[in-house]
């Protein structure tokens, strides 16, 4: 028995990634994991497939997020899987890196559409099946709180707005016994950051920024989700948990 037995959770953006960490590990405490991808079926499959090899049970469920209607899409599709949630994990998101000179709307939009809007109409539509006490956890970005990097302006704006969204949610949802947390990778290898990441320099970078002296890698987020959904994160809420590694300090 995992400390999750008997709970359902759902992870927005599992098929790679931080998200798939994430969606292994509450697989491995016991939850019930919804699989959530965009594009990638063949990839949400594989971590579905990795949940179940390892004593789990999963689904995938595919919606592409951004788009009008698209949350409502996604509870549809989860209603004919399961009833109820209990922990919600916002962590699909894209990024974008350009002087603000070559940022356009069409590509502002798309940002603010992925990153937050889907998430707070997710919460919005899926409040009817969060049960009591349950979790929601965004995934943010130590961009968000950092010393200014004005080519990742427009992406750090919208982990910034996630994290108005934790901060007043965890009121909205606390008479229910539901917490809502941020936690802020900082730079983590995923497909997302393989190519920086694969250059000498950009290592080094991330190195040199952590206090620990080394790249987040995807389990050592999803390890900090797994606390915050479990029963023991209880009095922790409406908080910004700093996942960077030190990178901020
Ligand atoms: P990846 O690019 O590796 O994976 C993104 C995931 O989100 C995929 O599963 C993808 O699904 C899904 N996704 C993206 N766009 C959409 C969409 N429009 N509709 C539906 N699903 C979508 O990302 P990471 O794992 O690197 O990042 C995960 C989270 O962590 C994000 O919120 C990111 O901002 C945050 N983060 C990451 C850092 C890092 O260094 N990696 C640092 C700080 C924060 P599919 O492939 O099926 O389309």
């Amino acid at each position: 028995m995992g400390v999750l037995t008997g709970r359902t959770a759902l992870v927005t953006g599992a098929s790679r990634g931080i998200g798939r960490g994430i969606a292994e590990r509450l697989g491995r405490d016991g939850a019930r994991v919804a699989v959530h991808y965009g594009r990638n079926e063949a990839a949400a499959k594989e971590t579905v497939a990795a949940i179940e090899a390892a004593g789990g049970s999963a689904f995938a469920l595919g919606v592409e997020l951004g788009l009008p209607g698209d949350a409502e899409a996604l509870w549809e599709e989860f209603d004919r899987h399961t009833d109820g949630l209990d922990i919600l994990v916002n962590n699909a998101a894209i990024g974008a890196s350009h002087p603000i000179e070559e940022i356009d709307e069409e590509e502002y939009d798309r940002l603010f559409a992925v990153n937050v809007k889907a998430p707070l109409f997710l919460v919005k539509h899926g409040m009817p099946r969060l049960r009591d006490g349950g979790r929601v956890i965004n995934i943010s970005s130590g961009l968000a709180r950092t010393a200014a990097m004005p080519h990742n302006m427009v992406y750090a704006m919208t982990k910034a707005a996630l994290d108005v969204l934790t901060r007043d949610l965890s009121k909205v949802l606390g008479p229910q016994g539901i917490t809502v947390n941020s936690v802020a990778p900082g730079l983590t290898t995923t497909d997302n950051t393989a190519e920086f990441l694969s250059t000498e320099a950009g290592r080094a970078m991330a190195e040199e920024i952590s206090a620990l002296g080394r790249v987040g890698a995807v389990d050592d987020i999803a390890d900090v989700v797994a606390f915050l959904a479990s029963d023991e994160s209880r009095w922790v809420t409406g908080s910004w948990v700093d996942a960077t590694g030190g990178s901020l300090t």
